[in-house]
């Protein structure tokens, strides 16, 4: 017996009447951020990852 429902988009289990956010643009930036922004623990800033290969996907976000 199921008592979840499946994400059609990207199969995780949902509770009942849970509306799965995989496909809410804003998780989407939400995760890009946490892939590509790094906290310096020393300073407590916030710094971007220039060396990772995210710079095209940054100069879509601005077109948003
Ligand atoms: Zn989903």
């Amino acid at each position: 017996m199921a008592y979840y429902n499946v994400c059609p988009y990207c199969k995780a289990c949902l509770d009942p009447g849970e509306k799965c956010d995989c496909r809410e643009p804003a998780k989407k930036r939400m995760e890009y951020f946490e892939n590509h922004l790094e906290e310096i623990r020393e300073t407590g800033q916030i710094a971007f990852k220039w060396y990772t290969d995210g710079v095209d996907g940054m100069k879509k976000d601005k077109d948003i």
